[in-house]
């Protein structure tokens, strides 16, 4: 079978192999979180987040662990992968674990009165398995989000992990602190082949994280089954800065929005655009900060930036880098690699990017940001509007009620307001884009319930009682019906008076056999 080497970022050994996943194999793994969903989907919400508790336990306990085996697959710095792979998940699993059993309680909702004396409530219900296919960036992260989501739900769980960095083992070491949930996760190894058989086997819902051009390519598979897709996918986040800022803090912001995870984040900033007031001064700050930034590979959490985890995507920035330069562009800082031998790509900033250039209407997914001036609000919202993703933003100034209306009018999915990449910080906050950025929302309330569907329960009591709108009908029904209607939603003084004289007379008329 076809194996596939993952390597160590830096160094470029070989860690070890992964194989694709076979169609019978695919087969026998849905057949196993079918019958598994039988299981979980009699369990309460607190019996879920019981044994969730118990996987959020090991990965604490096992925090040195999961650094170790993420730094060595993705390359990122020790403090990166400690922010994002363990202080994220943890804090997210402890908001699942407390909020879940409130968000899927069963939801009274109030019912009308022409539907008078009946109850309404809304039961939010496990979908069942569902696939998850996940990106190479945050790979801890993202898998344990999708999981604990999906299990809390009460789904089982088919996870593909990315084949540049699937931490083999180390998801299923973590859910062996709960024998229930272990069976109920199934980790399958492989390419986006394995994928592509994962998606025919009919999961009820997809969801996946990753670019816009595989989200395409998912979309349409799905559609040939009728499977429900929710779609993570990459942006070119603007970050815009007014002239009433504090400079020094801003700047250092800016870098770590661009540069946190050697700017491979979805979230990380790409786009700055500084009112002019101002944008000679932050510029020569920002450089004088980037040149104090520290690149290393295997660091004790002393350097800043760590290393491009994918060749693929090395060759995406440099070839988007030069591209800007040949056509006129000003790389003021950075430009290339720290040495030849390393995948070390330097903090650059470049001036005077125009639009037709890659490095401003594509991804660029490495440290890299173009910066330009601006004047008024309205124009800085116009030109950052002028991309097709819409990820997220941050927006910065003094001025809290410009700052909104700013935030308001940005097409993004999520906006920090005088900070960067921090409303993914928040786990009550729904996380998610708009146009080439994607659609659906994982994490807060929205997440939750976008991995149930809602089933809507209307109870009546047992009685002799015919209803007015069921048979037998009749000329008198009918006109008594007209009577009804405009009483209730007519106007007038006597309208409820008038409402209660035709309920009456039309609940009798129904209550007299076919005649
Ligand atoms: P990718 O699209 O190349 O791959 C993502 C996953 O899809 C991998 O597991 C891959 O094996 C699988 N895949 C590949 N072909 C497939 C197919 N035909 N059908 C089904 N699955 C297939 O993305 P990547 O390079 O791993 O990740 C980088 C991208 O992810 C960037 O665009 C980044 O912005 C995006 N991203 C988005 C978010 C978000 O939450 N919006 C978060 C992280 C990363």
């Amino acid at each position: 079978m076809n194996a596939i080497a993952v390597k160590n970022s830096v160094t470029l050994d070989t860690l070890y192999e992964i194989n694709e996943t076979s169609e019978e194999q695919v087969k026998a793994i849905y057949d196993r979180a079918r019958e598994e969903f039988k299981n979980l989907k009699k369990t309460t919400t607190k019996e879920r987040v019981a044994e969730l508790k118990k996987v959020r336990d090991e990965i604490f306990e096992n925090r040195e662990i999961i650094v170790e085996k993420v730094v060595q697959e993705t390359g990122k710095s020790r403090t990166d992968a400690v922010v994002s792979e363990v202080m994220g998940v943890l804090d997210y699993a402890d908001w699942i674990i407390s909020n879940t059993p409130k968000i899927l309680a069963d939801k009274k909702v109030s019912t009308p009165i022409s539907l008078m004396g009946k109850k309404s409530k809304i039961f939010h219900e496990a979908l069942g398995p569902v696939l998850i296919i996940a990106p190479w960036n945050y790979p801890f992260n993202i898998a344990m989000v999708g999981i604990f989501t999906a299990l809390a739900a009460g789904n089982t769980v088919v996870f593909k992990p990315s084949e540049v960095t699937p931490l083999k083992g180390l998801i299923e070491a973590m859910m062996k602190a709960s024998p229930l949930l272990q069976r109920c996760v199934t980790v399958v190894y492989g390419s986006g082949s394995t994928a592509q058989k994962l998606i025919d086997q009919r999961p009820a819902k997809i969801f996946f994280t990753g670019s816009a051009r595989t989200g395409k390519k998912i979309l349409s598979q799905a559609a040939n089954y009728l499977i429900p897709v929710e779609l993570e996918l990459g942006g070119k986040d603007q970050m815009v800065v007014f002239d009433d800022v504090n400079i020094a803090r801003t700047v250092a912001g800016c870098l770590w929005g661009a540069m946190t995870n050697a700017g491979q984040s979805c979230t990380s900033v790409e786009r700055v655009y500084v009112q002019q007031g101002i944008y000679q001064a932050f510029v020569s700050k920002l450089k004088e900060e980037t040149a104090k930034l520290v690149l290393n590979a295997g660091d004790e959490g002393d350097a800043d930036i760590g290393g491009i985890t994918a060749s693929f995507q090395l060759d995406i920035i440099r070839k988007q880098v030069d591209e800007a330069k040949e056509s006129g562009a000003d790389i003021i800082v950075g430009g290339e690699l720290l040495s030849d031998d390393m995948p070390f790509y330097m903090p650059t900033i470049i001036e005077h990017a125009s639009t037709d250039m890659t490095v401003v209407s594509d991804e660029t997914f490495g440290p890299v940001i173009t910066i330009s001036p601006f004047n008024g609000e309205q124009e800085v919202i116009d030109v950052s509007n002028n991309t097709e993703f819409g990820l997220s933003a941050s927006v910065w100034s003094k001025d809290l009620k410009r700052a909104e209306r700013v935030a308001r009018a940005l097409e993004v999915g999520a906006v920090s307001i005088n900070n960067v990449m921090l409303t993914e910080g928040n786990p009550a906050l729904p996380f998610g884009g708009t146009k080439q950025s994607g659609f659906g929302r994982i994490k807060g309330a929205e997440g939750l319930l976008g991995m149930t569907q809602s089933k809507a329960i209307l109870v009546d009591k047992q009685s002799a009682k015919i209803e007015a709108n069921w048979y037998p009908y009749t000329r008198a029904k009918y006109k008594l019906f007209g009577q009804f209607i405009e009483a209730l939603f007519g106007k007038g003084l006597q309208k409820w008076i008038k409402f209660a004289i035709s309920g009456i007379k039309l609940e009798s008329e129904s209550q007299k056999p076919r005649g």
